[in-house]
């Protein structure tokens, strides 16, 4: 099978696929696509400077003039929608729908910067002290670095860059080593926006770098990235985190998840059914939000089970272009391999595996493709506690709605989360302060598919940092706090008196 209409289509050259080192497969039948040049470590000290001088420039451009570019990357990735689409399926094994939804995703975060780029609004506090005025002003802070994982490939990038570049800060870009081709493709609509905004925009605003950990390393280490953003699992957050904080750099983390949901016995579980379905097996459960564990009331969790089996048995699995096709493949032999090892665990552990086979028919040769699990468990068990990258829903009981929620936080990692019920209280303490310990807390909704009008991020091993909607544009700027003195006087804060 040959990709190249897709490659072409997207934008990218000859130059872009040949000649290099680092090896790109399609997850759809493992079969190499393109071998691009990566960036050399060597080169990253201009990169970063490159950036730096940009931000001198791009500071003093006028807010609703930084948002008019991000205006023109909506247009161009409106324009190049179904290309990046069909190019984020090939690289990544999402189906149709789900690449296209990627694509939409940077469209919407996209024009909510727009209208952000007129509304970075400061405060005025009131001062205590006669003929003063306090203010807090919000600036632009410097070069942020992009660190993403594969998953969500090019989305990711433009949560950051879009309020990165209206908040007056140049980005530099460095995606998976797995998704290297979406993320040209995807930066070549920003340099098209450039081309269009004009002269006013600095050379090096928006940069790309290619490769592995190494190349990573150098932005998390750098001083003059004052913020880095860092998209992935856990074990890299831990390792990324501390080093940034060591120099003082501000680090936004977007880690890893282990997302429940708690249905109630008043749950409409037709809803529930639906909702549990698209969150364990969309994306071949491989978003950040899918469901990884069920926990069901006693009274309902039997007729759940026998529901989730019946719908299981009729995904369609396969080729993730085929407008049919529900579950594309994983993103690689590995992940597959360690979906099978965690699913032997957990049956040493007690549990009952419905599912979970490697998919060998029916589906493209060379493609890591594989049933969806459900696995009854007798407790919350360590690999319960872990995330698996891979479509495996663990289902827990319970019978009262205190133990539920114990079950629900009682994971390391704190992203998203989500109850279905028809019980006004039930619903309300999920979202108490005594409820869910998630940055995401849903009720009678599924926990993926999150829109970019919230902040999104989560707790404790989730790494803390919040992006795209709300007011996570203050994790890309600097806050200040000034007071002017109108009057004739020197009042000391707090009545202190230091008379000379
Ligand atoms: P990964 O941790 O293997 O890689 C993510 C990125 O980090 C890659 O670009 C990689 O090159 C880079 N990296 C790895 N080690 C590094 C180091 N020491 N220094 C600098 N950079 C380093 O993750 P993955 O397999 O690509 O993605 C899957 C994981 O990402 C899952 O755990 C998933 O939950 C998580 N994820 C989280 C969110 C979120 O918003 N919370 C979103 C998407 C994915």
């Amino acid at each position: 099978m040959t990709h190249s209409p897709i490659l072409a289509a997207a934008g990218l050259t000859a130059a872009d696929l040949t000649g290099g080192t680092l090896a790109v497969r399609s997850p759809i039948d493992g079969a190499e696509v393109a071998k691009v040049h990566e960036t050399d470590p060597a080169a990253m000290p201009a990169v970063i400077a490159r950036a730096q001088a940009a931000f001198r420039a791009w500071r003093d451009v006028p807010a609703p003039r930084r948002g008019e570019l991000v205006r023109l990357l909506g247009e161009e990735l409106r324009s190049a929608k179904a290309e990046l689409g069909a190019l984020v399926t090939l690289e990544v094994g999402k189906i149709t729908s789900e690449g296209l939804g990627e694509v939409q995703e940077m469209i919407d975060i996209c024009d909510f910067a727009v209208g952000l780029s007129r509304q970075l609004y400061g405060l005025t506090i009131a001062s205590e002290r006669p003929g003063h005025r306090m203010a807090e002003t919000w600036h632009p802070i410097g070069p942020v670095g992009v660190i993403s994982a594969f998953n969500f490939p090019v989305a990711v990038w433009s949560w950051n860059a879009a309020l990165a570049l209206v908040c007056g800060n140049p980005v530099i870009w460095k995606p998976s080593e797995k998704t290297p081709l979406t993320a040209i493709a995807a930066h070549r609509c920003l340099e098209r926006a450039l081309v269009r905004f004009g002269d006013d925009a600095p050379e090096g605003l928006s940069q790309l770098v290619i490769g592995g950990p190494a190349i990573g390393e150098a932005l998390v280490v750098s001083p003059d990235v004052p913020v880095l953003s860092a998209t992935g699992s856990t074990r890299m957050g831990a390792i990324v985190g501390p080093k940034v904080a060591a120099r003082w750099g501000r680090s936004i983390l977007e880690l890893g998840g282990n997302n429940a949901m708690i249905v109630a016995p008043s749950a409409d579980l037709d809803m529930a059914v639906r909702a549990i379905v698209f969150g364990a097996v969309g994306t071949a459960g491989q978003r950040c939000t899918s469901l990884r564990r069920l926990i069901a009331h006693h009274s309902i969790r039997a007729e759940l089970v026998a529901r989730l089996t019946k719908a299981y048995a009729s995904l369609p699995i396969g080729d993730p272009r085929k407008p049919t096709t529900l579950i594309g493949p994983l993103i690689d032999q590995a992940s597959r391999d360690r979906m099978l090892a965690q699913l032997a665990k957990a049956k040493s552990e007690g549990g009952t595996v419905h599912g979970g086979r490697a998919v060998a028919e029916g589906v493209p040769q060379g493609g890591a493709y594989v049933e969806p699990a459900l696995v009854e468990m007798p407790a919350q068990t360590e690999t319960v506690r872990e995330e698996t990258f891979a479509p495996i829903l663990y289902v827990l009981g319970y019978e009262t709605l205190d133990e539920a929620i114990a079950l629900q936080n009682g994971v390391p990692q704190g992203l998203s989360s989500c109850i279905f019920t028809l019980n006004l209280r039930e619903a309300e303490t999920f979202l108490s302060a005594a409820g869910s310990d998630c940055g995401i807390a849903n009720v009678n909704i599924g926990p993926s598919g999150a829109e970019i009008g919230g902040a999104f991020g989560g707790e404790k091993e989730t790494g803390g940092g919040r992006e795209s909607g709300s007011d996570a544009w203050k994790g890309y700027m600097r806050r200040q706090t000034s007071t002017v003195n109108y009057s004739a006087k020197l009042p000391l804060a707090q009545g202190v008196r230091f008379d000379v």
